[in-house]
């Protein structure tokens, strides 16, 4: 048997879609983007979101909308994808590493303290794998210490912390659609909040800083019958980026928007099996402690042989992963590395297993076992 670390849950539904929109003949953003937006704000329960053509993106403009002094720094968790970081880089702002905390591996609240000062201006707190940060906490500490809050929300689209999704408990919240997320658009990425104003200028940003979109003059040329003037005319404030999503992305995360619950639930059914399965294993620990009450984008388990696990499953045909280096073992972030002490010491002994929505329980019995039947 051959098991994938992921696969994104693809299909008729979205053949169907895509083909809508070559017949539309309209692949740039457009109508699915608009329609994407407001089914995505809908389902987070918030006034208005931008849809961009990535979670790198996302984090790239949620932290560049507050217009930070240049020099000022970021707070990031030490173990996390590079763009969480590469936010601060990409605004002229220093990243400060936060230590992680070796029951989640998310960031360590009481290392946020101890590395917090009068020149940190913002934090990213990602919920890693898609076990939620304590957010009531966080809130309540950075509030106080009058500093914005940017989810990363990549790893838990559909996720929940206390009831209320993730993505809207700090001022901005951003995800992404990358093709091994919990939804999946190829490419693309979310930006979400509650304060509709941030949201507008942010709109903007993404879309090269013209402050209407063609479609938007199409649309208002259509119903308000305005003067063909109104097609082309528009104005550039400021310097934007192209990073507007597409009408081809569009039209399949709004597909996968309606089947994401379903796709979120077989994943805690997955990951309940894997619970189960390795309760009584004197080699492996549990990566993170596992809720049942929100989706999970990474299995995990942690073992101080990880090297001979990874090679015993490769060998049978499961392919793992390992999440992550920290970021600062990284030559970019190297000058880093010493702030760091617990993702040092731990981050060699975790390893990831397959998980996506369509695994069979063959597939999760054949990676239960072979686990079970490894010796190092
Ligand atoms: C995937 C990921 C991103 C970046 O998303 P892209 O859509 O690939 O640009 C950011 N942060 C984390 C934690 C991620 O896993």
């Amino acid at each position: 048997m051959q098991i994938r670390l992921v696969k994104p849950c693809v299909g008729e539904e979205e053949l169907t879609a895509l083909k809508d929109v070559i017949e539309r003949a309209w692949l740039g953003k457009g109508p699915k983007v608009a329609e994407f937006e407001a089914a995505w704000s809908d389902f987070l329960s918030c006034p208005s979101s931008v849809a961009v053509n990535s979670g790198t993106a996302a984090l790239h403009l949620a932290i560049q909308v507050f217009q930070f002094p240049i020099g000022k720094k970021v707070l990031v968790p030490a173990m996390t994808f590079v763009s969480t970081a590469n936010a601060a880089l990409y605004n002229r702002l220093e990243p400060v590493f936060v230590d992680v905390d070796e029951d989640t591996l998310s960031i360590d609240l009481e290392d946020l303290d101890r590395k917090c000062d009068p020149d940190c201006v913002a934090v990213i707190p990602v919920h890693f794998g898609g076990h939620p940060v304590k957010m009531d906490e966080l809130m309540t500490w950075a509030r106080d210490k009058n500093i914005k809050v940017v989810s990363d929300c990549a790893h838990c689209a559909g996720g929940s912390y206390k009831s209320k999704k993730l993505g809207l408990w700090g001022d901005i919240g951003c995800f992404s659609f990358e093709e091994k997320k919990l939804l999946v658009t190829g490419d693309g990425g979310m930006i979400s909040s509650n304060d509709p104003e941030l949201i507008q200028s942010l709109r903007v940003k993404a879309q090269t800083g013209m402050n209407s979109h063609t479609w938007d003059r199409a649309v208002q040329a259509e119903i308000q019958d305005y003067p063909d003037a109104y097609h082309w005319y528009y104005e550039v404030h400021e310097l934007g980026f192209k990073y507007n999503m597409n009408d081809i992305a569009a039209a399949i995360g709004l597909v996968q928007l309606k089947k994401l619950e379903r796709m979120n639930l077989s994943r805690s059914r997955i990951v309940k099996k894997y619970l189960q399965g390795f309760q009584n294993s004197p080699l492996v620990r549990l990566g993170m402690p596992y809720r049942d009450d929100t989706p999970y984008y990474l299995f995990m388990l942690r073992t101080s042989h990880r090297d001979s696990l990874i090679e015993h499953l490769t060998r049978m045909g499961v392919s793992t992963g390992v999440h992550t280096m920290p970021l600062p073992w990284h030559p970019l972030y190297s000058e880093h590395k010493k702030d760091i002490p617990t993702a040092n010491r731990i981050w060699q002994e975790y390893v990831t297993l397959p998980l996506f929505p369509e695994m069979t329980d063959e597939q999760i019995q054949y990676v239960i076992d072979n686990v079970m039947e490894w010796k190092p």
